[in-house]
């Protein structure tokens, strides 16, 4: 049974458990649908953004090429620089040209110089005077650079080109070149007019607009003589690369090479630096660059990341809480159900003395329920000592009865010995019955053989006593009979003699005698007390009084030694006879058996 009993620890780790289960659960599942739903909003509201961003710059690398196209165009128009075609030498011209130059190079500082190259190639004017004037751009290595690659290009299409930034080596930096054809007023074309610009204005587009951001960065490349992607202006991270012709990944997930393809959009792809980063391209037509607009994810979802930290440890704080709050309802609760529930068993087997202490109770609920069962054991331990006490009274009164009940057959044994005695008389005369006469008679019988002396029987019957009933009432008739038992009673004076109601008026009487005259003697005495008695018998045809008939038999003990109710049956037998004869003969007399019995 105590094995049942679960410990304060393994109840407090359950109830840890299902704290926690309740409490964290909800606030993961909760914390970790925010988050994704935050994370899937930032990141496209970012890269919404970005690309926005590189659609900004796009534009403004075209406006700004559109706006150089239209200044070189215009200049190309002036009349000077078709003079200095036809006649390079010419002073006034190259004054002028210089001028003019100037004039437009003072309009950006990105317009780094002003290139004029006749038709076979050959550059007759730069306003910087670097080591390409007079190099023919038709040749070797001339034909490579930049400006050979504008030239060729305007040449052939006679139209306004612009080249890919790369590195120009009398500059000693990166450039691109816008090249315009040169027409004479006839219309023959005469050369290209070409400015040079430096990295400068991509530069400002490739570092504005992103600046506040950490990891913000816009990488402008295009495509190199070989077909690689290179790229084109200073990136934040890297001033120097498009100095050195830095070479992009090839690799699907660099955004620029979508951007290359003229495609653009957003979305998350890998930088140069292979990180994992969201980003915004377009495809600039008038540079043939790709435009990428970029910022580490890592830095998009770094607020995102502190949030998720902050999560963990609010939950470290929840467990931290939890633990203790189950600590602490362990202690109020389970501490005193377990000391309630180890009283209980010692209860139960017997000890209801004890009770479970309330010491150290902290909560109002648990002393409630200790002292609510201590309340209960009292309750008990009062009702079984109650009990005790009430078994222990009817084991006394349980005695008491036996006793009583002992003392009971004991008094019914005595009075059954008094009722017996009782049914040996006839309470109405208080003479012995018949039954006592079969009894009594034998045992007289015996005392009379041994005395050697005769037993008469004397048989008695009421003379016409049915009329003194119907004429004196029955009651009379009861009274009558009383007077004449007392005179049966008068004549059995001596302890050995007996009287006796036979039954109806009949009375009889055994009395020791000595002999015939004797008998006779005694039963007229007996008749003539009846009849003394003077009861008034007013329809009896014998007399005016009450009278009895007497028939007397005797009995010869001397002769008969052994004595039985056969015996006595024949003694009644014979004064019953002569009892008949005095009744014929005329009533209210005695009358001898014909024989003396003897055996
Ligand atoms: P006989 O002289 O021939 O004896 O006539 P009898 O009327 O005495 O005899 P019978 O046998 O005809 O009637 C006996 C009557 O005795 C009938 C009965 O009413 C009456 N008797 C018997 N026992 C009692 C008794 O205990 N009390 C009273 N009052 N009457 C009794
Ligand atoms: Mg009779
Ligand atoms: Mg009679």
């Amino acid at each position: 049974m105590a094995s049942s009993v679960k410990t304060p620890l393994s109840l407090s780790i359950k109830l840890w458990r299902w704290l926690l289960l309740v409490a964290l659960l909800p606030m993961l599942l909760l914390a970790t649908l925010v988050q994704w739903h935050m994370e899937q909003r930032l990141v496209e509201q970012q890269q919404t953004h970005l690309y926005n961003l590189a659609r900004d710059k796009s534009r403004l690398i075209s406006e700004v090429s559109l706006v150089t196209q239209s200044y070189l165009e215009g200049l190309a128009e002036r009349v000077v620089f078709a003079d200095m075609l036809v006649n390079e030498h010419n002073p006034r011209a190259q004054l002028e040209a210089m001028q003019l130059s100037q004039a437009l190079l003072n309009r950006h500082s990105y317009y780094y110089d002003v290139l004029l190259v006749n038709p076979s190639g050959r550059v007759i004017f730069t306003l910087k005077q670097e080591s390409d004037l007079g190099a023919n751009l038709r040749e070797e290595p001339w034909s490579d650079t930049g400006a050979g690659l504008a030239f060729d290009q305007s040449r052939r299409l006679l139209t306004t080109v612009v080249t890919p930034v790369r590195y120009y080596e009398p500059s000693l930096c990166s450039a691109s070149f816008m090249a315009t054809p040169v027409w004479s007023p006839q219309g023959v074309w005469l050369g290209v007019l070409m400015v040079q610009l430096n990295q400068e204005w991509l530069a400002e587009v490739a570092q504005s607009g992103v600046g506040t951001t950490r990891t913000g960065e816009v990488v402008l490349s295009q495509l190199n003589g070989s077909g690689k992607l290179e790229v084109v202006a200073p990136l934040r991270l890297d001033r120097e690369a498009a100095i050195h012709g830095r070479l992009l990944d090839e690799s699907h997930e660099v955004p620029s090479n979508r951007a290359i393809r003229g495609e653009e959009g957003w979305g998350t792809g890998k930088d140069y630096r292979h990180e994992r980063v969201l980003a915004g391209w377009v495809y600039v037509p008038s540079m043939q660059t790709a435009l990428v607009v970029k910022q580490d994810e890592s830095e998009v979802l770094a607020s995102l990341h502190t949030m998720r930290l902050y999560t963990l440890v609010l939950l470290v704080v929840v467990i931290l809480v939890v633990s203790l709050l189950s600590m602490a309802i362990s202690q109020r609760l389970t501490k005193p159900l377990l000391a309630i529930v180890d009283t209980l068993q010692q209860l139960k087997s017997g000890r209801w003395h004890l009770r479970v202490s309330n010491e150290h109770l902290e909560s109002k609920e648990a002393a409630h329920l200790v002292s609510g069962i201590n309340q209960l054991a009292d309750t008990i331990e009062d009702q079984l000592e109650r009990l005790q006490h009430q078994t222990t009274k009817l084991e006394c009164q349980a005695q008491t009865l036996a006793q009583y009940n002992q003392d009971l057959e004991e008094a019914v044994r005595e009075r059954t010995k008094e009722l017996e005695q009782l049914s040996l008389i006839d309470p109405m005369t208080g003479l012995f019955n018949r039954r006592h006469y079969l009894q009594e008679g034998v045992r007289l019988w015996k005392t009379v053989a041994r005395q050697r002396q005769c037993l008469m029987f004397a048989l008695l019957d009421v003379d016409h006593f049915k009329l003194f009933n119907d004429s004196r009432g029955h009651q009379m008739g009861d009274e009558a009979l009383t007077l004449v038992a007392q005179c049966l009673q008068e004549i059995c004076q001596r302890s050995s003699d007996l009287a006796f109601r036979l039954g109806g008026e009949e009375m009889a009487a055994l009395v020791v005698v000595k002999d015939v005259d004797d008998a006779m003697e005694l039963a007229e005495r007996l008749r003539v007390a009846v009849e003394s008695k003077a009861i008034m018998h007013p329809r009896s045809p014998v007399k005016g009084v009450l009278t009895v008939s007497i028939g007397v038999a005797l009995l010869d003990a001397r002769a008969c030694q052994h004595a039985s109710e056969a015996n006595l049956d024949g003694l009644y037998r014979l004064a019953d006879e002569a009892l008949y004869r005095a009744k014929n003969q005329g009533r209210n007399q005695v009358v001898l058996a014909r024989e003396v019995l003897g055996c």
